[in-house]
Protein backbone atom coordinates (compact mmCIF):
# COMPACT_ATOMS: atom_id res chain seq x y z
CA UNK A 1 0.00 0.00 0.00
CA UNK A 2 1.19 3.48 -1.03
CA UNK A 3 1.50 5.40 2.66
CA UNK A 4 0.87 8.96 3.31
CA UNK A 5 3.46 9.88 6.56
CA UNK A 6 1.51 11.49 9.48
CA UNK A 7 3.71 14.48 9.29
CA UNK A 8 2.99 15.40 5.59
CA UNK A 9 2.88 18.53 4.79
CA UNK A 10 -0.99 19.71 4.80
CA UNK A 11 -1.68 20.71 1.45
CA UNK A 12 -3.45 23.89 2.58
CA UNK A 13 -3.51 26.23 5.48
CA UNK A 14 -5.49 26.40 8.98
CA UNK A 15 -8.04 28.69 7.30
CA UNK A 16 -9.44 26.26 5.00
CA UNK A 17 -8.52 23.21 6.57
CA UNK A 18 -11.22 24.40 9.40
CA UNK A 19 -14.07 24.34 7.08
CA UNK A 20 -13.90 20.83 6.65
CA UNK A 21 -14.41 19.88 10.53
CA UNK A 22 -14.46 15.64 11.46
CA UNK A 23 -18.28 14.50 11.71
CA UNK A 24 -19.39 13.44 15.55
CA UNK A 25 -18.91 9.87 14.63
CA UNK A 26 -15.81 8.08 14.35
CA UNK A 27 -15.78 4.95 11.46
CA UNK A 28 -13.10 2.22 12.19
CA UNK A 29 -12.39 -0.08 9.49
CA UNK A 30 -8.74 -1.48 9.63
CA UNK A 31 -7.34 1.42 7.42
CA UNK A 32 -8.97 4.24 9.25
CA UNK A 33 -7.42 3.38 12.68
CA UNK A 34 -5.83 6.73 14.29
CA UNK A 35 -2.45 4.63 13.96
CA UNK A 36 -2.28 3.95 10.63
CA UNK A 37 -0.62 5.26 7.71
CA UNK A 38 -2.20 3.19 4.89
CA UNK A 39 -5.76 2.34 3.90
CA UNK A 40 -7.26 -1.47 3.85
CA UNK A 41 -5.14 -3.59 2.21
CA UNK A 42 -7.10 -6.29 0.11
CA UNK A 43 -6.20 -8.78 2.81
CA UNK A 44 -8.05 -7.01 5.01
CA UNK A 45 -10.92 -6.14 2.76
CA UNK A 46 -10.87 -10.33 1.84
CA UNK A 47 -11.26 -11.10 5.87
CA UNK A 48 -14.00 -7.90 6.28
CA UNK A 49 -16.19 -9.08 4.01
CA UNK A 50 -15.73 -13.03 4.73
CA UNK A 51 -16.62 -11.83 8.40
CA UNK A 52 -19.75 -9.84 7.35
CA UNK A 53 -20.92 -12.91 5.80
CA UNK A 54 -20.14 -14.79 8.59
CA UNK A 55 -21.96 -12.93 10.90
CA UNK A 56 -25.33 -13.35 8.58
CA UNK A 57 -25.17 -17.00 8.65
CA UNK A 58 -26.02 -17.21 12.41
CA UNK A 59 -28.95 -14.52 10.96
CA UNK A 60 -32.21 -15.76 10.15
CA UNK A 61 -33.37 -15.11 6.62
CA UNK A 62 -30.55 -13.20 5.40
CA UNK A 63 -28.09 -14.70 3.01
CA UNK A 64 -24.65 -13.67 2.27
CA UNK A 65 -21.72 -14.59 0.62
CA UNK A 66 -18.32 -13.20 -0.79
CA UNK A 67 -18.01 -13.87 -5.02
CA UNK A 68 -14.72 -14.39 -6.60
CA UNK A 69 -16.05 -11.98 -9.98
CA UNK A 70 -12.39 -12.29 -11.57
CA UNK A 71 -8.67 -11.10 -10.81
CA UNK A 72 -7.21 -7.89 -11.40
CA UNK A 73 -4.17 -7.79 -14.24
CA UNK A 74 -1.93 -8.70 -11.04
CA UNK A 75 -3.75 -11.57 -9.82
CA UNK A 76 -5.45 -9.92 -6.94
CA UNK A 77 -8.81 -11.22 -6.37
CA UNK A 78 -11.44 -8.75 -7.45
CA UNK A 79 -14.27 -9.74 -4.67
CA UNK A 80 -17.70 -8.49 -4.04
CA UNK A 81 -19.86 -9.33 -1.05
CA UNK A 82 -23.82 -10.28 -2.17
CA UNK A 83 -26.62 -9.63 0.48
CA UNK A 84 -30.03 -10.61 0.34
CA UNK A 85 -33.00 -11.51 2.05
CA UNK A 86 -34.06 -14.49 -1.18
CA UNK A 87 -33.30 -18.08 -1.13
CA UNK A 88 -29.76 -18.13 -2.16
CA UNK A 89 -26.80 -15.45 -3.56
CA UNK A 90 -27.14 -16.81 -6.91
CA UNK A 91 -28.60 -14.39 -9.48
CA UNK A 92 -31.73 -16.41 -10.15
CA UNK A 93 -32.31 -15.97 -6.36
CA UNK A 94 -32.25 -12.48 -6.65
CA UNK A 95 -34.35 -11.85 -9.19
CA UNK A 96 -36.75 -14.04 -7.77
CA UNK A 97 -37.22 -12.12 -4.63
CA UNK A 98 -38.54 -9.45 -6.64
CA UNK A 99 -36.83 -6.65 -4.72
CA UNK A 100 -34.26 -4.28 -6.45
CA UNK A 101 -31.03 -5.48 -6.58
CA UNK A 102 -28.08 -2.08 -5.65
CA UNK A 103 -24.67 -2.59 -7.26
CA UNK A 104 -22.00 -0.05 -4.91
CA UNK A 105 -18.54 -0.07 -6.62
CA UNK A 106 -15.76 1.64 -4.99
CA UNK A 107 -11.89 2.72 -5.77
CA UNK A 108 -11.95 2.21 -9.86
CA UNK A 109 -9.38 4.54 -9.24
CA UNK A 110 -6.87 3.55 -6.83
CA UNK A 111 -5.85 7.02 -5.52
CA UNK A 112 -9.56 7.66 -4.02
CA UNK A 113 -9.77 5.53 -1.03
CA UNK A 114 -13.12 6.95 1.00
CA UNK A 115 -15.10 4.87 -0.82
CA UNK A 116 -13.91 1.76 -0.68
CA UNK A 117 -13.73 2.33 3.32
CA UNK A 118 -17.23 4.07 3.19
CA UNK A 119 -18.27 0.67 1.09
CA UNK A 120 -16.75 -1.62 4.11
CA UNK A 121 -18.73 0.39 6.62
CA UNK A 122 -21.63 -0.10 4.43
CA UNK A 123 -21.45 -4.04 4.39
CA UNK A 124 -21.19 -4.04 8.43
CA UNK A 125 -24.18 -1.75 9.02
CA UNK A 126 -26.22 -4.05 6.23
CA UNK A 127 -24.82 -7.25 7.71
CA UNK A 128 -24.92 -6.29 11.58
CA UNK A 129 -26.06 -2.50 11.86
CA UNK A 130 -28.92 -0.47 11.05
CA UNK A 131 -28.75 -0.96 7.60
CA UNK A 132 -30.47 -4.24 8.25
CA UNK A 133 -33.96 -3.52 7.95
CA UNK A 134 -33.62 -2.45 4.10
CA UNK A 135 -32.77 -6.23 3.04
CA UNK A 136 -36.32 -6.52 3.46
CA UNK A 137 -37.21 -4.21 0.41
CA UNK A 138 -34.00 -4.51 -1.11
CA UNK A 139 -30.89 -6.53 -2.26
CA UNK A 140 -27.65 -5.31 -2.51
CA UNK A 141 -24.01 -6.37 -3.82
CA UNK A 142 -20.59 -4.61 -3.13
CA UNK A 143 -17.77 -3.90 -4.43
CA UNK A 144 -15.42 -2.40 -2.29
CA UNK A 145 -12.14 -2.05 -4.73
CA UNK A 146 -12.65 -2.46 -8.10
CA UNK A 147 -9.02 -1.91 -9.10
CA UNK A 148 -6.93 -3.27 -6.02
CA UNK A 149 -3.18 -2.89 -8.26
CA UNK A 150 -3.82 0.57 -8.50
CA UNK A 151 -4.74 1.12 -4.61
CA UNK A 152 -1.95 -1.15 -3.92
CA UNK A 153 0.44 1.76 -5.64
CA UNK A 154 -1.79 4.34 -4.72
CA UNK A 155 -2.46 5.07 -8.41
CA UNK A 156 -5.46 5.94 -10.39
CA UNK A 157 -4.59 3.50 -13.09
CA UNK A 158 -4.85 -0.20 -13.12
CA UNK A 159 -1.53 -2.03 -13.33
CA UNK A 160 -1.20 -1.59 -17.04
CA UNK A 161 -1.73 2.05 -17.72
CA UNK A 162 -5.36 2.39 -18.15
CA UNK A 163 -7.88 4.26 -16.66
CA UNK A 164 -10.84 1.56 -15.65
CA UNK A 165 -13.58 3.73 -15.59
CA UNK A 166 -12.91 4.83 -19.31
CA UNK A 167 -13.32 0.88 -20.22
CA UNK A 168 -16.67 0.38 -19.59
CA UNK A 169 -18.04 0.15 -23.08
CA UNK A 170 -14.78 -1.86 -24.19
CA UNK A 171 -14.17 -3.85 -21.98
CA UNK A 172 -10.11 -4.40 -23.11
CA UNK A 173 -9.46 -5.14 -19.06
CA UNK A 174 -10.17 -8.08 -16.76
CA UNK A 175 -11.31 -5.45 -14.51
CA UNK A 176 -13.67 -3.89 -16.38
CA UNK A 177 -14.85 -7.70 -17.31
CA UNK A 178 -15.36 -8.42 -14.04
CA UNK A 179 -17.59 -5.74 -13.43
CA UNK A 180 -19.24 -5.88 -16.84
CA UNK A 181 -20.18 -10.04 -15.77
CA UNK A 182 -21.39 -9.23 -12.55
CA UNK A 183 -23.86 -6.80 -13.54
CA UNK A 184 -24.79 -8.88 -16.87
CA UNK A 185 -26.02 -11.52 -14.43
CA UNK A 186 -27.14 -9.80 -11.32
CA UNK A 187 -28.78 -7.21 -13.47
CA UNK A 188 -28.70 -4.35 -10.68
CA UNK A 189 -31.51 -1.62 -11.03
CA UNK A 190 -29.08 0.91 -9.31
CA UNK A 191 -25.56 1.39 -9.53
CA UNK A 192 -23.52 3.68 -7.41
CA UNK A 193 -20.05 4.32 -8.06
CA UNK A 194 -17.81 5.69 -5.71
CA UNK A 195 -14.82 8.38 -6.41
CA UNK A 196 -12.84 10.87 -4.84
CA UNK A 197 -12.09 13.96 -6.82
CA UNK A 198 -9.19 16.38 -7.34
CA UNK A 199 -9.09 19.39 -4.18
CA UNK A 200 -6.45 21.58 -5.66
CA UNK A 201 -4.55 20.44 -9.00
CA UNK A 202 -4.90 22.24 -11.43
CA UNK A 203 -7.66 25.12 -9.55
CA UNK A 204 -5.37 26.60 -7.39
CA UNK A 205 -3.29 27.55 -10.38
CA UNK A 206 -6.35 28.60 -12.58
CA UNK A 207 -8.78 30.16 -10.20
CA UNK A 208 -6.35 30.78 -7.12
CA UNK A 209 -8.83 28.91 -5.27
CA UNK A 210 -9.61 25.42 -3.39
CA UNK A 211 -12.39 22.94 -4.48
CA UNK A 212 -15.39 23.32 -1.86
CA UNK A 213 -17.42 20.59 -2.16
CA UNK A 214 -17.90 17.61 0.00
CA UNK A 215 -19.24 15.81 -2.61
CA UNK A 216 -19.98 16.39 -6.41
CA UNK A 217 -22.30 14.11 -8.10
CA UNK A 218 -23.87 12.92 -11.65
CA UNK A 219 -26.25 10.46 -12.96
CA UNK A 220 -26.16 9.05 -16.44
CA UNK A 221 -25.79 11.82 -19.30
CA UNK A 222 -24.99 10.16 -22.61
CA UNK A 223 -27.26 9.76 -25.52
CA UNK A 224 -30.27 7.83 -26.26
CA UNK A 225 -31.62 7.21 -22.37
CA UNK A 226 -35.09 7.29 -21.71
CA UNK A 227 -36.52 10.12 -20.22
CA UNK A 228 -38.35 8.70 -17.86
CA UNK A 229 -34.62 7.10 -16.48
CA UNK A 230 -33.16 10.38 -16.12
CA UNK A 231 -36.09 11.54 -14.11
CA UNK A 232 -36.16 8.77 -11.64
CA UNK A 233 -32.50 9.80 -11.80
CA UNK A 234 -33.31 13.35 -10.37
CA UNK A 235 -36.69 12.90 -8.29
CA UNK A 236 -35.88 9.70 -6.87
CA UNK A 237 -32.32 9.78 -6.44
CA UNK A 238 -30.52 12.84 -6.52
CA UNK A 239 -33.02 15.14 -4.83
CA UNK A 240 -32.93 12.82 -1.33
CA UNK A 241 -29.29 12.65 -1.52
CA UNK A 242 -28.46 16.21 -1.63
CA UNK A 243 -30.93 16.89 0.98
CA UNK A 244 -29.33 13.95 3.15
CA UNK A 245 -26.25 15.37 2.81
CA UNK A 246 -27.59 19.19 3.76
CA UNK A 247 -29.02 17.20 6.73
CA UNK A 248 -25.44 16.20 7.63
CA UNK A 249 -24.28 19.46 7.38
CA UNK A 250 -22.02 18.27 3.85
CA UNK A 251 -22.36 20.48 0.76
CA UNK A 252 -22.75 19.13 -2.99
CA UNK A 253 -22.63 20.34 -6.27
CA UNK A 254 -22.49 19.00 -9.86
CA UNK A 255 -19.60 16.74 -10.85
CA UNK A 256 -17.24 18.38 -12.64
CA UNK A 257 -13.53 18.97 -13.48
CA UNK A 258 -10.62 20.77 -15.28
CA UNK A 259 -7.81 20.03 -18.02
CA UNK A 260 -3.91 19.85 -16.82
CA UNK A 261 -4.08 22.25 -19.59
CA UNK A 262 -3.27 26.09 -17.69
CA UNK A 263 -4.90 28.23 -20.58
CA UNK A 264 -7.94 26.26 -20.74
CA UNK A 265 -10.30 27.37 -18.18
CA UNK A 266 -13.31 25.68 -18.77
CA UNK A 267 -14.68 23.68 -16.43
CA UNK A 268 -16.63 20.25 -17.76
CA UNK A 269 -19.33 18.29 -16.37
CA UNK A 270 -18.85 14.27 -16.62
CA UNK A 271 -19.22 13.85 -20.54
CA UNK A 272 -21.69 12.25 -22.69
CA UNK A 273 -19.09 9.26 -23.94
CA UNK A 274 -20.74 5.83 -23.36
CA UNK A 275 -17.74 4.71 -21.68
CA UNK A 276 -17.98 5.28 -17.89
CA UNK A 277 -19.94 3.07 -15.00
CA UNK A 278 -21.89 6.05 -15.34
CA UNK A 279 -23.69 5.88 -18.41
CA UNK A 280 -22.99 2.32 -19.55
CA UNK A 281 -24.86 1.07 -16.90
CA UNK A 282 -27.35 3.81 -17.34
CA UNK A 283 -27.46 2.00 -21.26
CA UNK A 284 -28.58 -1.09 -19.54
CA UNK A 285 -31.61 0.97 -18.21
CA UNK A 286 -30.50 0.95 -14.51
CA UNK A 287 -30.35 4.50 -12.15
CA UNK A 288 -26.71 5.14 -12.47
CA UNK A 289 -25.05 7.87 -10.10
CA UNK A 290 -21.00 8.96 -9.45
CA UNK A 291 -20.44 10.19 -6.01
CA UNK A 292 -17.28 11.97 -5.43
CA UNK A 293 -15.99 13.08 -2.13
CA UNK A 294 -13.66 16.00 -1.93
CA UNK A 295 -10.56 13.56 -1.12
CA UNK A 296 -7.71 13.23 -4.10
CA UNK A 297 -4.84 14.68 -3.75
CA UNK A 298 -5.08 15.23 -0.08
CA UNK A 299 -3.92 12.02 1.71
CA UNK A 300 -5.57 10.87 4.78
CA UNK A 301 -6.29 14.67 5.34
CA UNK A 302 -10.21 15.09 6.35
CA UNK A 303 -10.37 11.07 5.56
CA UNK A 304 -13.63 10.43 8.81
CA UNK A 305 -15.23 13.10 6.54
CA UNK A 306 -14.53 11.99 3.32
CA UNK A 307 -15.87 8.41 4.36
CA UNK A 308 -18.70 9.99 6.21
CA UNK A 309 -19.85 12.03 3.24
CA UNK A 310 -19.68 8.37 0.92
CA UNK A 311 -21.74 6.54 3.88
CA UNK A 312 -24.39 9.42 3.89
CA UNK A 313 -24.76 9.47 0.39
CA UNK A 314 -25.17 5.56 0.21
CA UNK A 315 -27.48 4.95 2.57
CA UNK A 316 -29.48 7.67 0.74
CA UNK A 317 -29.38 5.60 -2.42
CA UNK A 318 -30.12 2.07 -0.28
CA UNK A 319 -32.91 4.13 1.49
CA UNK A 320 -34.57 5.61 -1.98
CA UNK A 321 -34.31 2.38 -3.07
CA UNK A 322 -36.38 0.59 -0.50
CA UNK A 323 -38.68 3.18 -0.89
CA UNK A 324 -39.38 3.07 -4.30
CA UNK A 325 -39.00 -0.72 -4.53
CA UNK A 326 -42.37 -1.09 -6.09
CA UNK A 327 -41.88 1.73 -8.82
CA UNK A 328 -38.29 0.66 -9.20
CA UNK A 329 -39.59 -3.06 -10.44
CA UNK A 330 -42.32 -1.41 -12.38
CA UNK A 331 -39.43 1.06 -14.10
CA UNK A 332 -37.02 -1.58 -15.48
CA UNK A 333 -39.92 -3.76 -17.58
CA UNK A 334 -41.33 -0.21 -19.18
CA UNK A 335 -38.01 0.96 -19.67
CA UNK A 336 -36.74 -2.24 -21.59
CA UNK A 337 -40.48 -2.48 -23.92
CA UNK A 338 -39.98 1.47 -24.75
CA UNK A 339 -36.09 0.66 -25.81
CA UNK A 340 -36.75 -2.58 -27.71
CA UNK A 341 -39.89 -0.65 -29.32
CA UNK A 342 -37.67 1.67 -31.21
CA UNK A 343 -36.33 -0.27 -33.43
CA UNK A 344 -36.28 0.40 -36.78
CA UNK A 345 -37.75 3.64 -36.13
CA UNK A 346 -37.12 7.37 -35.80
CA UNK A 347 -34.11 8.99 -34.92
CA UNK A 348 -30.94 7.70 -32.45
CA UNK A 349 -28.50 10.19 -31.60
CA UNK A 350 -24.55 9.02 -32.64
CA UNK A 351 -22.59 11.83 -30.89
CA UNK A 352 -23.23 14.28 -28.66
CA UNK A 353 -21.73 17.15 -26.67
CA UNK A 354 -22.15 19.24 -23.39
CA UNK A 355 -23.72 22.35 -23.96
CA UNK A 356 -21.83 25.77 -23.31
CA UNK A 357 -22.60 28.00 -20.52
CA UNK A 358 -21.22 30.17 -17.82
CA UNK A 359 -21.90 29.19 -13.86
CA UNK A 360 -21.09 30.78 -10.75
CA UNK A 361 -18.84 28.21 -8.94
CA UNK A 362 -18.43 28.15 -5.47
CA UNK A 363 -15.04 27.82 -4.07
CA UNK A 364 -13.03 28.52 -1.49
CA UNK A 365 -10.18 31.29 -1.19
CA UNK A 366 -6.73 29.83 0.03
CA UNK A 367 -5.55 31.93 2.25
CA UNK A 368 -8.53 32.80 4.45
CA UNK A 369 -10.66 29.79 3.75
CA UNK A 370 -13.94 31.92 2.64
CA UNK A 371 -16.15 31.32 0.25
CA UNK A 372 -14.99 32.49 -3.31
CA UNK A 373 -17.24 32.92 -6.60
CA UNK A 374 -15.37 32.11 -9.64
CA UNK A 375 -17.92 32.48 -13.03
CA UNK A 376 -16.42 30.09 -15.43
CA UNK A 377 -16.95 29.01 -18.92
CA UNK A 378 -18.96 25.54 -17.60
CA UNK A 379 -19.65 22.95 -19.81
CA UNK A 380 -23.01 21.06 -18.77
CA UNK A 381 -24.10 17.87 -19.19
CA UNK A 382 -27.76 18.43 -18.57
CA UNK A 383 -28.84 19.34 -21.77
CA UNK A 384 -26.36 17.61 -24.63
CA UNK A 385 -25.74 19.28 -28.21
CA UNK A 386 -26.42 16.47 -31.05
CA UNK A 387 -23.81 16.33 -33.51
CA UNK A 388 -24.67 13.30 -34.90
CA UNK A 389 -27.93 11.46 -35.32
CA UNK A 390 -29.52 8.95 -37.88
CA UNK A 391 -32.17 6.63 -38.53
CA UNK A 392 -32.45 4.31 -36.24
CA UNK A 393 -31.49 0.60 -37.21
CA UNK A 394 -33.52 -2.81 -37.07
CA UNK A 395 -30.15 -4.12 -36.17
CA UNK A 396 -26.61 -4.72 -36.90
CA UNK A 397 -25.37 -7.38 -39.17
CA UNK A 398 -21.30 -8.13 -38.27
CA UNK A 399 -18.97 -10.31 -39.66
CA UNK A 400 -18.00 -13.57 -39.35
CA UNK A 401 -13.90 -12.46 -38.24
CA UNK A 402 -16.02 -9.91 -35.35
CA UNK A 403 -15.43 -12.32 -33.01
CA UNK A 404 -14.00 -10.51 -30.44
CA UNK A 405 -16.87 -7.43 -30.72
CA UNK A 406 -19.19 -10.60 -30.24
CA UNK A 407 -17.29 -12.07 -27.18
CA UNK A 408 -17.84 -7.97 -26.15
CA UNK A 409 -21.52 -7.53 -27.00
CA UNK A 410 -21.92 -11.13 -25.45
CA UNK A 411 -20.26 -9.74 -21.99
CA UNK A 412 -22.44 -6.97 -21.07
CA UNK A 413 -25.66 -8.98 -21.94
CA UNK A 414 -26.40 -7.86 -25.63
CA UNK A 415 -28.60 -10.75 -27.14
CA UNK A 416 -26.66 -12.01 -30.57
CA UNK A 417 -27.49 -14.04 -33.26
CA UNK A 418 -25.53 -16.40 -35.50
CA UNK A 419 -26.51 -16.17 -39.20
CA UNK A 420 -27.28 -20.27 -40.01
CA UNK A 421 -28.29 -19.95 -43.76
CA UNK A 422 -26.82 -16.98 -46.42
CA UNK A 423 -29.10 -14.51 -46.78
CA UNK A 424 -29.76 -10.80 -48.31
CA UNK A 425 -30.57 -8.02 -46.46
CA UNK A 426 -31.38 -4.38 -46.73
CA UNK A 427 -29.47 -2.46 -45.40
CA UNK A 428 -26.73 0.62 -45.01
CA UNK A 429 -22.78 0.23 -45.24
CA UNK A 430 -20.68 2.53 -43.97
CA UNK A 431 -18.44 4.60 -46.80
CA UNK A 432 -15.57 6.72 -45.35
CA UNK A 433 -15.38 9.84 -46.75
CA UNK A 434 -12.17 11.46 -44.42
CA UNK A 435 -9.88 9.29 -41.94
CA UNK A 436 -7.97 11.93 -39.50
CA UNK A 437 -4.90 11.01 -37.75
CA UNK A 438 -5.58 11.22 -33.96
CA UNK A 439 -2.78 12.18 -31.65
CA UNK A 440 -5.15 10.45 -29.20
CA UNK A 441 -4.09 6.99 -28.51
CA UNK A 442 -7.15 4.32 -28.77
CA UNK A 443 -8.02 3.21 -24.43
CA UNK A 444 -4.66 4.36 -23.19
CA UNK A 445 -2.47 1.29 -22.17
CA UNK A 446 -4.70 -1.22 -23.48
CA UNK A 447 -4.06 -3.52 -26.10
CA UNK A 448 -5.61 -1.32 -29.01
CA UNK A 449 -3.70 1.32 -27.30
CA UNK A 450 -0.52 0.71 -28.81
CA UNK A 451 -2.34 2.07 -32.05
CA UNK A 452 -3.89 5.15 -33.04
CA UNK A 453 -7.86 6.06 -31.97
CA UNK A 454 -9.20 5.78 -35.76
CA UNK A 455 -11.04 8.87 -36.30
CA UNK A 456 -13.21 8.28 -39.30
CA UNK A 457 -15.88 10.24 -40.65
CA UNK A 458 -18.52 8.15 -43.29
CA UNK A 459 -21.61 8.47 -45.13
CA UNK A 460 -24.39 6.09 -45.55
CA UNK A 461 -24.83 3.87 -48.87
CA UNK A 462 -28.48 1.93 -49.18
CA UNK A 463 -27.86 -1.42 -50.77
CA UNK A 464 -28.58 -5.15 -50.20
CA UNK A 465 -26.31 -6.61 -47.63
CA UNK A 466 -24.72 -10.20 -47.94
CA UNK A 467 -24.58 -12.14 -44.89
CA UNK A 468 -22.90 -15.34 -45.13
CA UNK A 469 -23.52 -18.62 -42.59
CA UNK A 470 -21.27 -18.01 -39.52
CA UNK A 471 -22.10 -14.16 -39.78
CA UNK A 472 -23.78 -12.27 -37.25
CA UNK A 473 -27.28 -10.68 -36.38
CA UNK A 474 -27.41 -8.28 -33.54
CA UNK A 475 -31.11 -6.96 -33.46
CA UNK A 476 -32.12 -3.55 -31.86
CA UNK A 477 -35.48 -4.79 -30.63
CA UNK A 478 -33.56 -5.32 -27.18
CA UNK A 479 -33.25 -4.05 -23.87
CA UNK A 480 -29.56 -3.37 -24.55
CA UNK A 481 -30.31 -1.28 -27.63
CA UNK A 482 -28.86 1.87 -27.08
CA UNK A 483 -25.71 0.23 -25.66
CA UNK A 484 -25.54 -2.25 -28.65
CA UNK A 485 -25.36 1.15 -31.04
CA UNK A 486 -22.67 3.28 -28.63
CA UNK A 487 -20.45 0.37 -29.44
CA UNK A 488 -21.18 -0.55 -33.12
CA UNK A 489 -21.69 3.11 -34.57
CA UNK A 490 -18.33 3.18 -36.29
CA UNK A 491 -17.69 7.08 -36.28
CA UNK A 492 -17.36 7.74 -32.82
CA UNK A 493 -14.21 7.96 -30.55
CA UNK A 494 -15.65 5.57 -28.34
CA UNK A 495 -16.84 2.93 -30.84
CA UNK A 496 -15.66 -0.35 -31.38
CA UNK A 497 -14.27 0.38 -34.73
CA UNK A 498 -12.34 3.32 -33.53
CA UNK A 499 -10.55 1.36 -30.50
CA UNK A 500 -9.64 -2.00 -32.62
CA UNK A 501 -12.31 -4.47 -31.51
CA UNK A 502 -13.98 -4.12 -35.04
CA UNK A 503 -10.67 -4.37 -37.65
CA UNK A 504 -12.90 -3.17 -40.93
CA UNK A 505 -15.41 -0.72 -41.97
CA UNK A 506 -16.91 -3.28 -44.12
CA UNK A 507 -17.57 -5.91 -41.01
CA UNK A 508 -20.40 -4.01 -39.88
CA UNK A 509 -23.55 -2.39 -41.28
CA UNK A 510 -26.79 -1.28 -40.50
CA UNK A 511 -29.94 -3.66 -41.26
CA UNK A 512 -32.97 -1.32 -42.17
CA UNK A 513 -35.60 -3.77 -42.61
CA UNK A 514 -36.92 -6.58 -40.39
CA UNK A 515 -35.11 -9.46 -41.67
CA UNK A 516 -36.10 -13.15 -42.53
CA UNK A 517 -33.10 -15.18 -41.02
CA UNK A 518 -32.40 -18.30 -40.30
CA UNK A 519 -30.34 -17.85 -36.80
CA UNK A 520 -29.49 -19.26 -33.16
CA UNK A 521 -28.92 -16.64 -30.55
CA UNK A 522 -25.65 -17.59 -28.80
CA UNK A 523 -25.71 -19.09 -25.88
ZN1 LIG B 1 -12.27 8.49 -9.75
Amino acid sequence: MASVPADATAPYGDAVEARFPAPSMVYNTPGLQASRTTFTTQDEIHTWLRDQAAALSRSVGIKAAVLSIGASQQGQPLEALVLTRGTGTDPAALQATGRPTVLLIGQQHGDEPAGSEALLVIARELAQGLLQPLLERINVVIVPRANPDGADRGDPLTAGGQDLNRDHLLLDTPEAQALARLTRDYRPTVVLDAHEYTVLGPYLQKFNAVEKFDALLQYSTTVNLPEFLTKADEEWYRRPLLAALKGQGLSSEWYHTTSADMADRKISMGGPEPVTIRNVEGLKNSVSLAVETRGAGIGRLHIQRRVHTHVTAITSVLGSTAQRASELGQLRPYLEKEVSAQACKGQSIVEAANTPAQYDLQMLDPVTGGDKTVTVDWESALALRTLKSRVRPCGYWLSESSKTAIERLRLHGIQVFRVLEQSALLGDIYRETSRAGSAQQAMQGSLAGSQPLIKTEVTLVRGVIDAPAGSYYVPLNQPLANLAIAALEPDTQSSFFANHLINELASAARVMSEPSLKTEELP
